[in-house]
């Protein structure tokens, strides 16, 4: 199977991926997907639903294997439904890979060719996950404990990840930015990985008028 082409949005809890990431899923050519919001999706009463509750409302991450098995499970039902076309379109992942074990799990899966790294200082985030928390009522929200924790582990766990690629695909973006100022930003990096997409894809170009 080749490899999905992907496009990683990176950055701790609070840093504006979700929110961004939704926005490009609109655009043609771009599929976004959030692992956080497949486990949101789950029946809470399910097997799988508890064990989501489980470690996300201890601000943990949820066991890489499962984490990567109901993903990949997810991705070939977009492509199974005709909503997603790995040949000619981006995937999107937001929130994933989280750990160098997930990264290596998706080595032959994912070929990764751009990676959107959103900061922002850690007071500021954890401010925005407040807020998120009255807004959204979010397990992972609800104690200013769960969001420390949740930090802790992005530092130890997730942002090694980044190291694991070559730095020059890595596009690092301030998250403090204006919500639009943010998305002129990641279109300015996706706009050439796209077309380049495009040219090898073949997808026909249209005359400009
Ligand atoms: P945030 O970016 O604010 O942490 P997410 O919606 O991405 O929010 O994740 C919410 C929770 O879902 C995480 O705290 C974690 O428990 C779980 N989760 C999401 N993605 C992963 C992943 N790739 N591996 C393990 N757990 C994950």
């Amino acid at each position: 199977m080749d490899r999905y082409k992907t496009i990683l949005l990176f950055g701790a809890p609070g840093s504006g991926k979700g929110t961004q990431g939704k926005i490009i899923g609109t655009i043609p050519g771009f599929t976004h997907s959030s692992t956080g919001d497949i486990f949101r999706s789950l029946d809470l009463a399910s097997p799988v639903g508890r064990k989501f509750q489980e470690f996300a409302g201890r601000g943990q991450l949820v066991p890489d294997e499962f984490t990567i098995d109901l993903w990949k499970q997810y991705v070939k039902g977009l492509e199974y439904i005709n909503q997603f076309h790995p040949e000619t379109e981006f995937l999107v992942l937001d929130g994933l890979p989280r750990s160098l074990t997930q990264q290596k799990l998706l080595d032959d899966v994912l070929d990764v060719r751009g990676i959107i790294y959103l900061r922002a200082t850690k007071q500021k985030m954890i401010e925005r996950l407040r807020r998120r928390a009255l807004k959204e009522n979010r397990i992972d929200d609800a104690s200013d404990e769960v969001i420390s924790r949740r930090m802790d582990v992005f530092e130890k766990e997730t942002r090694p990840v980044l190291d694991q690629y070559p730095p020059e695909i890595v596009h690092r973006i301030d998250a403090t930015m204006s919500q639009i100022r943010i998305l002129n930003q990641i279109i300015d990096v996706l706009v050439p990985l796209k077309e380049t997409l495009d040219g090898e894809s073949g997808v026909e170009k249209l005359r400009p008028l």
